[in-house]
């Protein structure tokens, strides 16, 4: 195995991912062997301690390089891995048991993880709650994304307590009647199987609460945890300037990685605006370039263009929206 990550993440990216990108585009569901490439490479231990079978990388700039290299490869294999790091590094910290039980195969990726979280960031009465039930927790309500199900065996969901904290649970992604997925079609990365998933009464054992979070304080993290997923845009905006051949995206692109890599947690909204905008631009001058041919489904660039559009809303939190729309409506991009 190449020793380098990013030189590891490039002949995957190059020789399996892209070559097959079109492909899992029209799939209904992301073909398995995508992710078990991605696992045997390593890469489901990307954010995991090499004493626990993790790469232990301690380069935050290496590991947020991988991500971008490999969604440049297919966008919808990169964002259906990605929702597996949050488990990784929440484990880390986890009670001893839960630890033992599952960080190695995460981190192996013999078992693969997925997250329900985002509705937390919407304002007003929590979406999905946690009650007591017995020593353990029951989770009513439903997670609005929960992208990878039938790819993954687990979710880290995230559920508001009767005193606003919040209860961080590893659920079984098995669905049944108190768990229930409701597919979304999309207009890009769809075979990323994402689901509105419903809970009902839905029992969680106490040896699967992760932990138990003052919201305040996930707030303040939520903040400054932004900079990984403007990667993915990152992704996009390299994988055209490659078939382009073009010097100046190239060069875009290493400024708005620069920008992002710098920004606080008060500027990061502005540069994942800015990263956004760039996949945009980046895909749109592809389609240009293709003329009428590019907007055939064999084409590469109506799917780059389909999944930049999604990368505007994806991820996105109150502070990124306003940015976003700031720039949009004053045409103003300072
Ligand atoms: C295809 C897809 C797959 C996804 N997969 C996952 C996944 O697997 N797991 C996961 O946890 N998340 C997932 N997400 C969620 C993703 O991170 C969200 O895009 C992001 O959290 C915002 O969610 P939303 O667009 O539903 O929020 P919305 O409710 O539409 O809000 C967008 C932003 O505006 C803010 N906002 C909304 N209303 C108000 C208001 N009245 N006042 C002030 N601010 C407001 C919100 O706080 C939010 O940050 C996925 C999203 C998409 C589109």
């Amino acid at each position: 195995m190449t020793p380098d990550p990013r030189a590891r993440a490039v002949e995957i990216s190059d020789s399996v991912l892209f070559p097959g990108a079109l492909q899992v585009d029209e799939s209904a569901v992301l073909p398995v062997d995508r992710l078990d490439r991605l696992a045997s490479a390593g890469f489901y231990g990307l954010a995991g301690p090499r004493e626990c079978g993790g790469m232990g990388l301690d380069d935050m700039a290496t590991a947020l390089e991988v991500i971008e290299i490999i969604a440049s490869g297919c966008l919808t294999s990169a964002f259906v891995w990605i929702q597996h790091h949050g488990a990784v590094r929440a484990l880390v910290d986890a009670p001893r048991v839960l630890r033992d039980a599952w960080i190695e195969p995460l981190c192996t990726g013999a078992v693969r993880a997925g997250v329900a979280f985002s509705g937390l960031r919407r304002p007003g009465a929590p979406i999905l709650t946690a009650s007591p039930a017995g020593e353990g927790w029951r989770f009513d309500g439903f997670a609005p994304w929960v992208t990878g199900w039938g790819r993954i065996d687990v979710v880290r969901a995230a559920a508001r307590r009767e005193n606003g904290d919040i209860v961080w649970a590893l659920v079984d992604a098995v669905g049944g009647p108190t768990l229930r997925p409701e597919p979304l079609r999309l207009a890009a990365v769809n075979a990323s199987a994402t689901v509105t998933l419903h809970f009902d009464r839905h029992l969680v054992a106490p040896e699967r609460v992760i932990s138990i979070q003052p919201f305040d304080e996930w707030q303040a993290r939520d903040r400054g945890s932004l900079r990984v997923n403007g990667s993915l845009a990152l992704g996009v905006a390299r994988r055209c300037a490659a078939l382009l051949e073009s010097d100046a995206l190239a060069a875009q692109l290493r400024e708005c990685r620069r920008a992002l890599d710098q920004a606080s947690a008060e500027t990061i909204p502005e540069e994942r605006a800015r990263a956004s905008e760039l996949a945009l631009q980046a895909a749109t001058i592809l389609v240009v370039s293709g003329g009428g041919r590019s907007i055939t489904l064999d084409h590469h660039a109506q799917r780059l263009a389909r999944e930049a559009l999604f990368l505007l809303v994806f991820g996105q939190t109150g502070a990124i929206k306003a940015a976003q729309l700031r720039r949009l409506y004053d045409g103003s991009h300072g």
